[in-house]
């Protein structure tokens, strides 16, 4: 079994694929999407495709959108 984040080599968090970091950004991405989806029709795959293109996006959150991306895990989690 890897201990390791999916995204980097740090050591991930318990119960999780991803580290602290990546953990903490990717539950910021789906909080973001919930404000998202109420203001415009996106899903899920579309939105992490967006706030890659975003330049204020934080590296930690692109890199997860890239990753869940990359890795077509992109049913929705909602
Ligand atoms: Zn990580």
């Amino acid at each position: 079994m890897r201990n390791k984040c999916s995204i980097c080599d740090r050591e991930k968090e318990s119960g999780s694929d991803l580290c602290y970091r990546h953990e903490k950004a990717y539950k910021n991405l789906k909080k973001v999407y919930i404000k998202w989806k109420k203001a415009v029709n996106i899903d899920w795959n579309e939105y992490l495709k967006e706030v890659i293109e975003i330049p204020e996006t934080g590296t930690w959150v692109k890199e997860v959108a890239l990753n869940l991306i990359n890795n077509q895990k992109t049913q929705t989690y909602l």
